[in-house]
């Protein structure tokens, strides 16, 4: 037997969760587990708090609430660095519910806009108050059982940021491999580059060894070399349908590369 309960406010709600219980957003990924019969949970949490789907400016960041789903991402003026992560995400009928908060806890292949928010050092802020680098619950996201009640991201300066998403099927199917770069400059040298894998591994990762090779170097072909071929450093890709990991580790330089100097993408 499976219930369903909606609370009014975040705080509620996380309270809800638990062992047995889920908490549901866009339900894109929940309830493919309930159709499918997952006896992990019995329990669905809600909530119809609207502090959940509210984007805000604050100082140099964006506070983006959890439930703020794709489409509304792609639409919004001050997102406009995020819009092509969102637009990666499933087709039109998916980013309509498809929330930033469920992207973060999506298995592998999925997890496209999370891996542009783990190059951007975003902050994920739970419901209890804590808050925590993007980095570490990515990495323990299998343990947390909590409630993330928004994500904020500092906003890059033009062209700072990079997204690229590498599938199949286009425009829908899902990520060979995404990738994310934050690319500040100082005196016309890059200083405190990220670079973010997703689908190249259980979740998106950076890649500690290629951000160190690139700062301090300019975006050319000799400048990025070394990164290249540090691209996929640390990393352990999967064998899945789309893709074995051995072609994905093959592959990720060329990609990279694009990413770093988008003039030479065919
Ligand atoms: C046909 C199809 C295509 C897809 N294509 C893509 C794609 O191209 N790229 C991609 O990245 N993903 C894709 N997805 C996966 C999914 O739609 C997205 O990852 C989406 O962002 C998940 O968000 P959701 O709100 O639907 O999550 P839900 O299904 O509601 O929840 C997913 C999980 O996250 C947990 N969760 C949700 N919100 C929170 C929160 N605020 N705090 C804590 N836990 C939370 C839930 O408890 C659940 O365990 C696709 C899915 C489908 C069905």
């Amino acid at each position: 037997m499976l219930s369903v309960e909606t609370f009014e406010t975040i705080e509620e709600a996380a309270g809800a969760v638990g062992e047995r219980s889920r908490f549901m957003a866009g339900g894109t990924l929940l309830m493919v587990a309930v159709n499918y019969g997952n006896q992990g949970f019995d329990r669905i949490v809600r909530t119809s708090d609207r502090r959940l789907g509210e984007i805000s400016n604050a100082g140099d960041r964006v506070h983006i609430g959890a439930g703020v789903t794709m489409a509304k991402v792609a639409a919004s003026r001050d997102l406009a660095f995020l819009a092509p992560a969102a637009r990666s995400v499933g087709g039109p009928a998916i980013r309509n519910r498809a929330t930033v908060g469920g992207n973060l806890f999506a298995p592998h292949p999925y997890g496209d806009f999370a891996t542009a928010l783990l190059a951007l050092d975003a902050t994920v802020h739970w419901a209890d108050g804590r808050e925590e680098p993007i980095e570490t619950v990515l990495q323990n996201r299998g343990q947390s059982i909590g409630l993330a009640a928004a994500v904020s991201v500092p906003r890059p300066q033009a062209d700072e940021f990079r997204f690229l998403k590498v599938a199949r099927v286009k425009p829908k199917g899902a990520s060979v491999m995404a990738l994310a770069a934050w690319l500040p400059k100082s005196a016309g040298r890059l200083e405190n580059t990220r670079i973010a894998f997703g689908a190249m591994g259980a979740t998106a990762a950076r890649v500690k060894a290629c951000e160190a090779a690139l700062n301090g170097t300019n975006l050319d072909e000799r400048g990025i070399e070394p990164a290249l071929q540090a691209a996929t450093e640390g990393l352990s890709p999967q064998d899945d349908a789309l893709a074995s990991g051995w072609y994905r580790r093959e592959v990720a330089p060329i990609h990279l590369k694009r990413l770093l100097i988008p003039e030479r993408r065919l």
